[in-house]
């Protein structure tokens, strides 16, 4: 538990699945108030605002586009006006699909570069326009990928997307550490969630991709929570411009394992 982030308020992206509403039950536990965002109505939220506040955390729920500038516009403004402050900001909504890159339309590109990417600009740079604003020494996470630096034949989009959120997470972190405003990201490894979920039901293909891990194993959203939440206390108070790897191992060049190479 971080003391530090009791009552603080946090908005996290794509929130209502995965490794975000993992990170929202966790942020709940030390007893945050989370601003939950979601895409689509086919998720459900209220669930996830129950077990946030079964932990004594506050949530609430708002909808919107994080590619779209008037919606992440909105979100920040919900969360000023719902909790009083931001002081967390999570951009971790994502998609991807798999194409050959020969055979990929401008449509897809476009569209997973506008969610992955754009939509952790917009969100980080409402975020800072409100924190600098408001003297708000905070903190934004951007959910970024082993594939910000392991290149991923058939997921160029993907790739090009995450490296994109490495090289911003790092400039933006060096433009407003003068302003005391923190900014990170994570990079997951291989973690079972709706993204990936019928890929590692298939235990043909969750060994190939065990196979591929130090550690052995496929990690789960908790894990990744763990790594915000300290991101986001005043324990990490000295880090900024961070990619911080959770991936069992996977960025290490496993093919070299046990004296190979
Ligand atoms: P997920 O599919 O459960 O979560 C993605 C969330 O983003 C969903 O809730 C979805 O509704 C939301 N979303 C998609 N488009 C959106 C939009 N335009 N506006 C708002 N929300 C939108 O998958 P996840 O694994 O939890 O992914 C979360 C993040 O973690 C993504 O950025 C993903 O690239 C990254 N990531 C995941 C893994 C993994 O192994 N699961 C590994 C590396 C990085």
């Amino acid at each position: 538990m971080y003391d530090s982030l009791k009552d603080k308020v946090v908005l996290i992206t794509g929130a209502a699945s995965g490794l975000g509403r993992g990170m929202a039950e966790r942020f709940g536990k030390e007893q945050a108030k989370v601003v939950i965002n979601y895409h689509s109505d086919k998720h459900d939220y209220n669930a996830i605002i129950d077990t946030i506040k079964s932990y004594g955390g506050d949530a609430a729920a708002v909808q919107g586009d994080v590619s779209n500038e008037e919606d992440v516009k909105k979100m920040i403004d919900f969360a000023v006006e719902t909790f009083g402050s931001l002081d967390v900001m999570i951009n971790n909504a994502g998609m991807e699909n798999q194409v050959e890159s020969h055979q990929l339309s401008l449509e897809d590109w476009q569209k997973v570069i506008d969610i992955n990417l754009t939509g952790a600009f917009l969100g980080s740079r409402e975020a800072l326009k409100y924190m600098v604003e408001n003297n708000i020494k905070g903190s934004i996470i951007n959910m970024s990928s082993v594939h910000d630096r392991i290149p991923w034949p058939q997921f160029v989009h993907y790739a090009a997307s995450k490296g994109g959120v490495k090289l911003m997470t790092e400039t933006l972190a060096m433009e407003y550490a003068p302003h005391g405003i923190r900014v990170n990201s994570i990079c997951p490894g291989a973690i079972k969630t709706p993204i990936n979920a019928e890929k590692f039901d298939d235990p043909e293909q969750r060994k190939q991709v065990e196979d591929m891990i130090p550690l052995g194993k496929i990690g789960n959203p908790e894990q990744i929570a763990a790594c915000a939440v300290w991101l986001a206390s005043d324990e990490a108070s000295y880090v900024t411009g961070l990619s911080l790897y959770a991936d069992g191992g996977m960025t290490l060049y496993p093919s070299f394992q046990g004296g190979r190479g």
